[in-house]
């Protein structure tokens, strides 16, 4: 189990994070995207490192213990299968 910091599109509800490096996703209205995300060790998290679009601080927040591990969320992302590339059923 994981925090994985997201971001809330307002507009659409969307509810998307970067599950690696070169995983760019945006949400269902295109208003933001995240890109380049990793997962963070020492606090056990999954990060946002880039943020495209118009967003406040309220659009960022974090899901605490989504039940999966980082090499199951760089999979998710690396071979397709995208289970965890919208969180709204977590959120
Ligand atoms: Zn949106």
């Amino acid at each position: 189990m994981i925090n994985i910091r997201v971001v809330k599109c307002k507009q659409c509800s969307s509810v998307i994070t970067s599950r690696a490096n070169h995983d760019f996703n945006t949400c269902k209205c295109g208003q933001l995207s995240v890109d380049g995300g990793y997962f963070n060790k020492d606090t056990n998290t999954q990060c946002i490192t880039r943020i495209i679009g118009s967003f406040q601080q309220e659009h960022l927040s974090i899901i605490p213990d989504i039940p999966v591990t980082p090499e199951q969320l760089y999979n998710d992302w690396n071979k397709g299968i995208n289970e965890f590339k919208y969180l709204e059923k977590y959120a």
